[in-house]
């Protein structure tokens, strides 16, 4: 695969995350008029709602009179393939559909961004290894970091879809219930310890209702966002044994506006590293399972330069998407188009490549020096915290578009009315 020329110039150079290869679809709104569908397209978004009521994007089926994709999602992977054929022809080179179509075009810098979907339910798994390792290490030791059923099950816990903002939201520094030192009485205060987890989060598709295969849950998914699980590591170290985070992880999951489609990144496909234990059969791998694309998060204090403070790869996985999902539907829960899974923390074997700033300063106690001379073990008020994601094609990227959020300070009576 190479780079696919569009007539719309920017998404033709080979850096720019949105050329027609890739096609992500999110939901924005411009001055004066309602949040609609559209589909990103270099630095342009094509207005799908227009698009559609010009006969200019006809699938037969009415699908965006809405602004959220799930109606596309419900009808399932055959129209998925239609629309992303027909969006191509439309933004291609020596597109008939040219004239018509450049009206329906925004620019993104005018445009606001929404959620793209209605988060039906949210998953959050832990199915990063190098992530349970490290994390099992500074709290169990190097010997029982991984607890026994991690190499054959991926963990995870039932998270809140109300939860889900999108990027560029600003995220409050929530209060909890914290452990008080030694064996003092616990007291309720601000988290002190708020941290980033670095995810990718799966967007289920096409519904099911009992058991699936591994090869049908890959099938069912619709695409992926990055995504980040926003953690107060003092409330979690005190509330999570024994049915995991509950208020730690309740206060934001941020995604990235823009659903990159499944399709958009076939050409990106890997395999899962190798097992120390086999899978049982309904999670054995069914061919290359993850995808070759490159993460990063940055933090910039209120007013300073943002540093690149973790670099790693999806590849870095124990367990796809596809596993998580045939997992979570194997005791016969139905799942919903709209359901999103978010992958756990992906770090990879080294220190620069670890996914959270609990890892990274090994729980606070090797704080990293950022380019403007601050250090941070943990996120302050005013820090902005980015995700990034590109998969590298052969002379073309696919972008994610950043998942931004900057942390504001603590309320100082959460209770006021
Ligand atoms: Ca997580």
């Amino acid at each position: 695969m190479t780079l696919m020329t569009s007539w719309v110039e920017s998404a033709n150079n080979p850096t720019h995350p949105f050329p027609l290869n890739n096609l992500p679809y999110g939901v924005f709104s411009t001055e004066g008029k309602d949040p609609r569908c559209g589909v990103a397209i270099g630095d342009m978004i094509l207005d799908c709602r227009a698009a559609e009521d010009a006969g200019l994007l006809d699938l037969g089926t009415p699908l965006f009179d809405v602004p959220f994709w799930n109606e596309v999602m419900e009808e399932g992977a055959e129209l998925w393939a239609r629309l992303r054929a027909r969006l191509t022809e439309i933004l291609t080179e020596g597109s008939a559909d040219r004239n018509a179509a450049k009206d329906m075009l925004v620019a993104q810098a005018e445009a606001e961004m929404h959620l793209p979907f209605l988060v039906s339910e949210y998953t959050d798994f832990y199915a990063g290894r190098n992530h349970a390792f490290n994390v099992g290490t500074m709290f169990r030791g190097p010997e029982n970091a991984l607890p026994p059923n991690w190499l054959h099950i991926p963990i995870g816990y039932n998270g809140r879809a109300s939860s889900v903002v999108v990027s560029g939201t600003d995220i409050r520094r929530p209060w909890g219930q914290l452990k008080g030192p030694n064996d003092e009485m616990p007291r309720f205060a601000p988290c002190a310890r708020f941290d980033i987890e670095l995810e990718m989060g799966a967007i289920v598709g096409q519904a099911s209702d009992g058991p699936i295969t591994v090869q049908e849950a890959d099938d069912n998914i619709f695409g992926y966002v990055l995504l980040n699980d926003w953690s107060a590591r003092d409330i979690q170290a005190w509330e999570y044994q024994p049915l995991g985070p509950f208020q730690a992880k309740a206060t934001a999951t941020s995604i990235s506006p823009w659903i990159v489609t499944k399709a958009a990144l076939e050409p990106f496909r890997v395999d899962t590293p190798e097992r120390e234990f086999e899978l049982l059969d309904h999670l054995k791998d069914v061919g290359p399972m993850l995808y070759d694309i490159d993460l990063a998060v940055t933090i910039a204090p209120e007013g300073k330069q943002a540093t690149t403070i973790a670099r790693t790869n999806y590849r870095e996985m124990y367990y796809s998407a596809a596993q998580q999902l045939a997992h979570h539907s194997s005791a016969g829960t139905p799942m919903n188009a709209g359901d999103l899974l978010g992958s756990g923390t992906i770090s990879g074997p080294t220190k620069p490549e670890r996914g959270s700033l609990l890892e990274l300063s090994w729980g606070g106690k090797e704080p990293l020096t950022l380019d403007s001379g601050e250090t941070r073990s943990f996120i302050e008020d005013g820090d902005t915290l980015t995700l990034h994601g590109n998969a590298k094609g052969d002379g073309y990227t696919i972008g994610f578009g950043d998942c931004t959020g900057s942390v504001i300070a603590a309320l100082d009576d959460p209770y006021a009315r």
